[in-house]
């Protein structure tokens, strides 16, 4: 069985479309504002992605572009205005920023109220420890999303995590883990993955290696979640899992394209409308 991301995007953004009218109805508007240095291609397609999902939902969403070689100064700048302005509610800015700008220090510049891809310590403070605040990175809790979706309750299986990176795969396992399922977190160094990985209910694979993850490691009755997004050679989209080889052996997996990835924008619309309500209780 394929589980379908784009039909737990429909149902997400049904429910964030009606939040956001509610808002609407108080005159408030929910407002992102998408932060850009340069002009990478992936930049430029998760962002055309998120606009539309925004506009879908009704959430008002403007692109803040500035030159590759923008000054760190210019850019800190920005984000302490964008922080103030009580007219925007959340703030995505698209990275790797380029070499020269600190990643943590602009990161942290940002007020984790408005944090919707929770890239600050403070968001993924609130991952650890469970309260809620700020929020988890979108590509983590879309794998919760597509399970919650689908009926599968983490609670007591065992779930695998393949990748510790903290945009997918710690606060993954940390999202898991607060849905009470017992979690492995591997990586580069973990021995036998297969085995770990024939052992899991639950297998989220977060590599970032095309097809890092094949039919070694599939085992029946398990569910697939593939985070990986790669242009193969072919100019299709792959995942990091070995697709064709693990889909007739597992109970269930998301494809790719068309599974995690077809639900992060619609996590990050959720989140912009989160963060409207919480700043306008
Ligand atoms: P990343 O920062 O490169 O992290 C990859 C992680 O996987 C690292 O922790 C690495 O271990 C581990 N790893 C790599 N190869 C492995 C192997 N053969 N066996 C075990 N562990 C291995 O990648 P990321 O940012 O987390 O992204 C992961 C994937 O998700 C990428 O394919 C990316 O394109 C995709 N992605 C998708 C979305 C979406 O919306 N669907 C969003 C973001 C990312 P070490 O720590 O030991 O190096």
């Amino acid at each position: 069985m394929r589980l379908d991301g784009k039909q737990v995007a429909l149902a997400l953004d049904e429910a964030t479309a009606r939040r956001c009218e509610k808002l609407k109805e108080e005159g408030i508007l929910p407002r992102l504002a998408i932060l850009r240095i340069g002009q990478r291609e992936d930049d430029l397609s998760y962002e055309r992605g998120a606009l539309k999902r925004c506009q879908k939902v009704g959430i008002e969403a403007g692109v803040y572009a500035l030159p590759g070689n923008v000054a760190e100064e210019e850019l800190l700048d920005l984000v302490e205005k964008l922080n103030r302005d009580k007219a925007i509610h959340g703030v995505l800015m698209l990275r790797p920023f380029p070499a020269h700008i600190r990643d943590e220090r602009v990161r942290e510049t940002l007020d984790p109220a408005k944090d919707v891809d929770g890239i600050t310590d403070g968001s993924l403070a609130g991952v650890f420890t469970g309260t809620g605040r700020g929020f988890a990175p979108c590509t983590a809790e879309a794998c919760l999303k597509i399970l919650e979706h689908y009926g599968i309750d983490p609670a007591g299986r065992r779930a695998v995590v393949v990748g510790r990176s903290l945009v997918v795969g710690r606060p993954a396992a940390m999202l898991l883990l607060h849905k009470n399922a017992t979690v492995t977190l591997c990586h580069t160094k973990t021995r036998d993955l297969p085995r770990l990985c024939r052992q899991a209910e639950i297998l989220v694979v977060a590599a970032g290696r095309r097809g890092a993850v094949g039919a070694e490691a599939a085992a029946p009755g398990q569910i697939v979640l593939d985070v990986g997004i790669h242009m193969g050679e072919d100019g299709k989209l792959r995942g990091d899992t070995d697709f064709e080889a693990m889909e007739p052996v597992v109970e269930a997996i998301t494809p790719v394209p068309g599974g995690v990835g077809a639900v992060t924008t619609s996590v990050l619309a959720e989140h912009v409308v989160t963060a409207a309500r919480r700043q306008n209780p």
